[in-house]
């Protein structure tokens, strides 16, 4: 099988940018399985489908008709939804609560598995999420736990909200990191935390550089 790294953490971590420039400097293809569960959210909410009505969220799961595009400038990728650009509309703070929600049930997870799974091409992939290394890659050679205090990863979320002219304000975030983490965290599938062969790090203090190259020592360790 190809090879994965997978990147787990909570919200904010950084693992979206940091796996974006990894598959970039590794020409590996790049798995954002967040954007699978903000997707299912948005095309739940879209098709009126109430958010505890678990069968019809894992028919929406299997059912989503999604591509990601390369996408123009400032925008790596364009994510479609039913041949519509919803890059901006599953990035919402709302959209990503949602998705927190609908990840909490089992078979909605269950249908969006292959779906993941599929991303595993030669040459590689990296995987961003929450589960890559404890259930959906498994076997990966290189596994890390990216993580940063509450109050970095509010800062940043934040910023990148604002790059992507989405207003947001500090507390607000903080305190749905906080929600979001709580859940991730105590829910009863694929729980948030770090495989047991992860490598830990705390990117509090480090910058993206910082972060990128270690990864990439540790990838060709
Ligand atoms: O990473 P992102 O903020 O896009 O993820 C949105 C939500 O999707 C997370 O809060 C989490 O509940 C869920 N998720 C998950 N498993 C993954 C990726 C995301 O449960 N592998």
């Amino acid at each position: 099988a190809a090879p994965v790294i997978t990147l787990d953490g909570p919200g904010g971590a950084g693992k979206g940018t940091i796996s974006q420039i990894i598959a970039g400097k590794l020409g590996w293809h790049l798995l954002d399985s967040g954007a699978l569960y903000r997707l299912t959210a948005l095309g739940a909410e879209r098709k009126g489908v109430a958010f505890d009505d678990e069968a019809a969220l894992a028919e929406v799961a299997r059912n989503l008709d999604i591509a990601f595009l390369p996408g123009a400038e400032n925008e790596p990728v364009s994510v479609m939804l039913d041949g519509e650009e919803v890059s901006k509309a599953i990035r919402t703070e709302a959209t990503g609560n949602n998705a927190s929600i609908v990840a909490a049930l089992t078979p909605v997870r269950d249908a969006l598995l292959q779906r993941q799974r599929d991303f595993r091409q030669s040459p590689g992939v990296v995987g961003d999420g929450r589960d890559m290394g404890t259930v959906v890659f498994t076997d990966a050679p290189l596994k890390i736990y990216l993580t940063a205090s509450a109050d970095e990863r509010a800062r940043r979320r934040v910023k990148q909200l604002q790059e992507k002219g989405i207003d947001a304000k500090f507390q607000a975030i903080l305190s749905e990191i906080q929600t979001r983490d709580e859940r991730d965290m105590n829910r009863d599938v694929a729980p948030l935390k770090p495989a047991d062969d992860a490598i830990t790090l705390d990117t509090t203090d480090m910058s993206i550089p910082e972060v990128v190259a270690q990864i990439i020592d540790l990838a060709k360790a």
